[in-house]
């Protein structure tokens, strides 16, 4: 790639501004691999490519699932471990959610049994700093030094545990457990957006414990490399086994096994009750289908809609557009039916939202991020309703 001037280095990667274009950023993942804030480093033929491929293949999930990153493309082809990112000014903070107990957590609390499992997920902010080993900051210094507004602190720990879940969610079908993570966030320096927080920097298997079967001494992370007393030439062919697998593992996550929902309107009028519901199932990106049926008129038809429609969609759910048509359906058929009489059109596409996502990453973090905007439309529609009146000119009183 054409490349420009070198703007930032760090321990396992280089960044180059992208000639004629301000706001993007190439970041080039190296061969290293360094333990102990730098203290111990090597270098693994081939550990480039792997990182550059898993940490967009993570993002590019992410970005699927609808979370803001600063991943634009590339990383994942023969393009000399380079992807395209939007340019960010970094916030110094590495951004760790646990849900098992493991690492520093255990040295620093050793009251926690190692490998136990956490819930709710723990978070914790660590300032940027090696010499003094990123030592753990609490969130109001976090603030009171202006490292971040509270709103921003606020939305960087939603977004780590939504990050979190949805690594969670792909590793889990994979029977592997995701231990915890590590991510960082920029904010964007122009474009859509600027001064949004993204998340930036990479995801990859430096940045994260993944036990196999939930055993630690299957680990298939930099933990390894952070274990060995002294490093030899095979220690590092076995790290970068490890590293091939994952990335590889990590290549299945972003493909999205889109669902289909099939809307059977019991008679032409009744096809505009149906609609509502189309419209809350749109930030799930699945597919709607919509057919017109007549249980009284054409019984037999419907079961021949449902017997087609069984047999042409690998992942699909049927809306029915009252009760009666939604009992010949589900007797009709093994997947399932729901009746959008019974709820609130919001309430109905969430939860099939839910049934999608049980085998679907993509559509899990969709889930997840469905539910986190509405929690926070309450608390919005909160702080408004208990805001000052504005003033005469429109300012507040
Ligand atoms: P711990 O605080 O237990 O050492 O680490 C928590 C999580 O953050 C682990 O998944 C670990 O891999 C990750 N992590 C901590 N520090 C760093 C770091 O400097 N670089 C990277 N890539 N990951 C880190």
């Amino acid at each position: 790639m054409n490349k420009g001037l070198e703007v930032a280095r760090g321990k396992t990667k280089v960044l180059y501004e992208m000639p004629g274009q301000p706001d993007v950023l190439v970041v080039q993942a190296q061969d290293s691999i360094t333990a102990g804030d730098g203290a111990r480093r090597d270098e693994i033929a081939g550990k480039g490519r792997i990182a550059a491929k898993t940490t967009a293949r993570v993002f590019r999930l992410l970005n699927l699932c609808g979370l803001p990153t600063h991943y634009l493309s590339g990383g994942e082809d023969d393009d000399d471990n380079e992807m395209l990112v939007r340019r960010c000014t970094m916030i110094p903070l590495e951004v760790v959610v646990r849900g098992v107990a493991a690492g520093s957590l255990v040295r620093r609390k050793p009251a926690i049994a190692r490998g136990s499992l956490i819930v709710p997920r723990m978070l914790e902010f660590f300032i940027k700093d090696d010499a003094n080993h990123d030592p753990l900051i609490e969130p109001d210094e976090i603030v009171a030094r202006g490292i971040a507004n509270p709103a921003e602190l606020a939305m960087m720990g939603e977004v780590a545990r939504i990050t979190f879940e949805i690594l969670a969610h792909a590793w889990r079908r994979r029977e592997t457990v995701l231990v915890d993570l590590k991510i960082e966030f920029g904010r964007l320096i122009g474009g859509e957006g600027r001064g949004n927080l993204v998340i930036a920097d990479v995801i990859d298997n430096d940045s994260w414990r993944i036990w196999p079967q939930g055993r630690e001494e299957l680990m298939l992370d930099k933990q390894l490399y952070r274990n060995l007393h002294e490093v030899t030439p095979s220690d590092l062919e076995r790290v970068r086994d490890n590293y091939e697998r994952v990335a590889e593992l990590v290549g299945t996550f972003p493909v999205t096994r889109t669902g289909t929902i099939a809307l059977v309107a019991d008679g032409a009028q009744a096809v505009p009750l149906l609609e509502p519901v189309v419209r809350s199932l749109s930030p799930f990106g699945v597919q709607c289908l919509r057919r017109v049926v007549s249980t009284h008129l054409v019984p037999g038809f419907a079961i021949q809609i449902v017997q087609q429609l069984d047999a042409t969609f690998p992942r699909l759910v049927y809306i029915a557009s009252g009760p009666h048509v939604a009992a010949v359906l589900a007797a009709a058929t093994p997947n399932p039916v729901f009746d959008v009489t019974e709820m609130e059109a919001d309430e109905l596409a969430l939860a099939i939202g839910k049934v999608l996502a049980l085998d679907d990453t993509v559509t899990f973090g969709r889930t997840l991020l469905v539910q986190a905007n509405a929690r926070s439309a309450v608390l919005q529609a909160d702080a408004q309703l208990n805001s000052p009146p504005p003033g005469p000119n429109g300012t507040l009183a």
